[in-house]
């Protein structure tokens, strides 16, 4: 149960002065809540910036475009003259070293002849402009009586909105929200704050929404600092805790003595890379441990991560159990099906595929077969796991292509506490701080070594008004016997979608172009097609009886035809980095040297010609994730449409990623010697749980 210290925090927003029934819609959306927003929300919704009043020089001092606050003698109004009423209401002011014009357009007379009396003394704050050489502010943003002035925050929060909710509005709210902030006990070593400078959480808190200088606000000052490792820690925690709670001794060695493995070796047409080999080995190590394995096997497109997930799950069924590959798509589903099963065959194992497109008879016997053991490998999509399928003896689950799953349902499978030893494999070669972030210490294998013979893909940017050209190439590639991937962006799937992003209907002219040009040889593939017409499509080109393939991002993930060495992909601007690199992936696996055109829509944005760059410039995974992290932020990078890390509302990879290292270990001593979170500081680790919506990890403690 919460303690009851934190209810003020979690009450909901509207019970906050002036947050009415209207209002909380607005809050829900502007602070993204699943539910009715509570004051923690808000609490933790930062400013995005600050405006400093400050500065306060004389009139001849004041540099115009900056934000001053000024001592200002009223002299004199000038309505708008008579019958034009859209021209401005002017109010002359003056001190001893010049004078300045205030300006406001649709202003209410008698309101701002009560605000600048004339003959007073007023404190005007806003941006002082020049216009026509004479200085004057237009709108200013404070206009107070010199007693009123103490009032004026000199340093003044800037919020994020939504549309409805002004500026001014969230300012008070936040105000009323930290007015609540209850006196928590501190969840961090006084060694460790102390060392850091870091203040107390409240009064971080406090810092970031009321700041009085730009360095309480800094990204890496020492209050937002303190919140972001707050939040950085909630998440090592949780998840160390719910490792250590599937890390319990599962009581189950998955040991095999290599025989089927040894068979399996002999079919394949290749000899393993050393990095293959070496995962293979690692993971049959954690497989044959007492504990249950998580292990990511991040491998490049093509580095060959589907005979590695075959060696295991041969591994287990020496041990006589079976394994399950999830993969994200039916299309990748089947196409791991094809691959594997003739392999398995030569090691006398039974692969079936189950999705939901398996009906009737059919579908009975493969849930037979799995519920008897005589299907010893099942590839699937998620259907696998949500609906009632019944294993004999299901010993190892291989998730492919986690990052399109999502964290959320990757815990939710991991804690479902079942002692099945789990294999995710990623083709986004993740960076280290973000294996930290969502996997805690989950263990890595990586195949960082291309097989060999494969030859490096010529990549070229060409502007669309060579479309012309290019057809013309793509034509003599064709009848050079080659065969070719267009690909065609999706408003659905762009990364910055607007007006101008291509649709299904721009890749159906596409496609109408290529075919009145090639006849039969072109052929379409996109995510609104039924799957058997899908993959009969894939099957016509897979064999060679089209060549020329018109597709959407289905092909994204996976999909394996050597024979095709050129991609073209269209209105290449609208895809990101990761998706870039996946696709292009697909081409230069064959003996032939493979080209890719990147085919763009000018002018570009200034991250749009980066990524197209680097495409250019490199084919190395791990490189092109770093600096796809650095160009769009971590959300898109493991495929949540979101800004910033997804599921961190303070912490930011830019700014705080050197703080994760430190989480990482603070929250491994703390589960070391203190995992039922019992001690004082455990209790105050709870509040931090709760408070960074991480309290599912305490369920875990009592089951433990
Ligand atoms: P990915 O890591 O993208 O899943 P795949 O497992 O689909 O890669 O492998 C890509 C291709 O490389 C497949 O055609 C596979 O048969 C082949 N392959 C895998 N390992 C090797 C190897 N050691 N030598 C040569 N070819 C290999
Ligand atoms: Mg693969």
């Amino acid at each position: 149960m919460r303690p009851t210290r934190l209810d003020p925090l979690f009450a909901r927003l509207t019970t906050l002065k002036g947050v009415g029934a209207k209002l909380e819609g607005l809050y829900a959306k502007l602070l993204a809540s699943e539910g009715p927003p509570r004051v923690v929300d808000l609490l933790f919704h930062l400013p995005s910036g600050l405006i400093d009043r400050r500065s306060r020089p004389t009139l001849a001092e004041a540099v115009p475009g900056a934000i001053v606050t000024l001592a200002v003698l009223v002299e004199r109004h000038r309505p708008a003259p008579p019958g034009k009423s859209r021209a401005p209401y002017k109010v002359l002011v003056s001190d001893e070293t010049g004078d300045l014009t205030l300006v406001w357009f649709n202003a209410h007379r008698s309101r701002i002849e009560q605000m600048c009396p004339v003959g007073e003394t007023r404190i005007v704050s806003g941006r002082i402009e020049l216009f026509d050489g004479m200085r004057q502010m237009v709108h200013p943003d404070r206009v107070l009586a010199p007693e009123q002035a103490a009032t004026m925050p000199m340093m003044e929060p800037v919020y994020p909105l939504t549309e409805g909710l002004g500026s001014g509005h969230v300012r008070r709210a936040a105000e009323a929200a930290l007015a609540r902030l209850p006196v928590l006990p501190e969840w961090l070593e006084p060694r460790h704050l102390a060392r850091e400078g870091w203040p107390d959480f409240a009064a971080a808190l406090k810092r970031m929404h009321q700041p009085e200088s730009p360095e309480d606000f800094a990204p890496d000052g020492p209050a937002r600092s303190r919140l972001a490792y707050d939040e950085l820690l909630a998440n090592q925690l949780a998840l160390g805790l719910v490792r250590a709670n599937l890390k319990r001794p599962a009581g189950r060695r998955n040991v095999g003595d290599g025989s089927l493995r040894e068979r399996i070796a002999g079919a394949l047409p290749f000899a393993l890379t050393g990095s293959q080999t070496a995962a293979i080995a690692e993971i049959a190590a954690d497989m044959s441990a007492p504990t249950r394995m998580l292990r990511l096997l991040q491998g490049d497109v093509g580095s060959g991560k589907t005979v590695v997930a075959l060696m295991a799950m041969a591994a287990a069924a020496e041990a006589g159990r079976q394994s399950a590959l999830m993969a994200p798509t039916e299309l990748l589903a089947r196409q791991h099906a094809k691959t594997l099963t003739p392999l398995a065959a030569a090691a006398g194992l039974r692969v079936a595929i189950l999705t939901g497109r398996e009906k009737g008879r059919e579908r009975e016997d493969i849930l037979a077969g799995l519920a008897s053991g005589a299907i010893a490998i099942v590839v699937g999509t998620h259907a696998l796991f949500q609906e009632h399928v019944r294993f004999h003896d299901l010993g190892l689950a291989v998730i492919d292509e986690q990052h399109r799953f999502g964290v959320q349902q990757r815990l939710a499978l991991a804690a479902k506490g079942e002692a099945v030893d789990l294999l995710v494999m990623t083709a986004t070669p993740i960076p280290r701080t973000l294996v930290l972030t969502y996997f805690g210490d989950m263990e890595s294998s990586q195949l960082r070594e291309k097989p060999a013979g494969r030859k490096p893909v010529d990549t070229r940017v060409i502007a669309m008004e060579r479309l012309g050209d290019v057809v013309d190439g793509i034509g003599r590639a064709l009848e050079a016997g080659r065969q070719v991937y267009w690909v065609c962006p999706l408003v659905a799937e762009a990364e910055e979608p607007d007006e101008n992003t291509p649709d299904l209907a721009a890749a159906e002219e596409r496609f109408a172009l290529l075919q009145q040009r090639f006849g039969a040889a072109v052929d379409m593939v996109h995510g609104q097609m039924k799957g058997t017409d899908k993959d009969a499509a894939m099957v016509r080109f897979s064999a060679g009886e089209t060549r020329l393939l018109v597709a959407t991002t289905v092909i994204e993930v996976g999909v394996d035809v050597p024979e095709a060495s050129i991609m073209v992909i269209d209105h290449a601007e609208h895809f990101g980095l990761a998706q870039l690199h996946q696709l292009r992936g697909r081409i230069g696996r064959g003996a032939a040297a493979s080209t890719c055109i990147l085919l763009y829509k000018g002018p570009l944005r200034e991250t749009a010609r980066r990524r197209l760059d680097i495409m250019r410039e490199t084919e190395d995974g791990f490189r092109i994730a770093e600096e796809d992290l650095t160009l769009r932020g971590e959300g898109d990078l493991l495929g949540t449409k979101q800004s910033g890390m997804p599921g961190f509302r303070l912490a930011r990879l830019e700014h705080h990623a050197p703080l994760m290292e430190t989480a990482r270990s603070d929250a491994r001593l703390i589960i070391e010697t203190d995992p039922q979170l019992a001690s004082a500081r455990g209790a105050a680790l709870r509040d931090l749980l709760y408070l960074f919506g991480r309290n599912e990890a305490i369920r875990l403690i009592k089951a433990g």
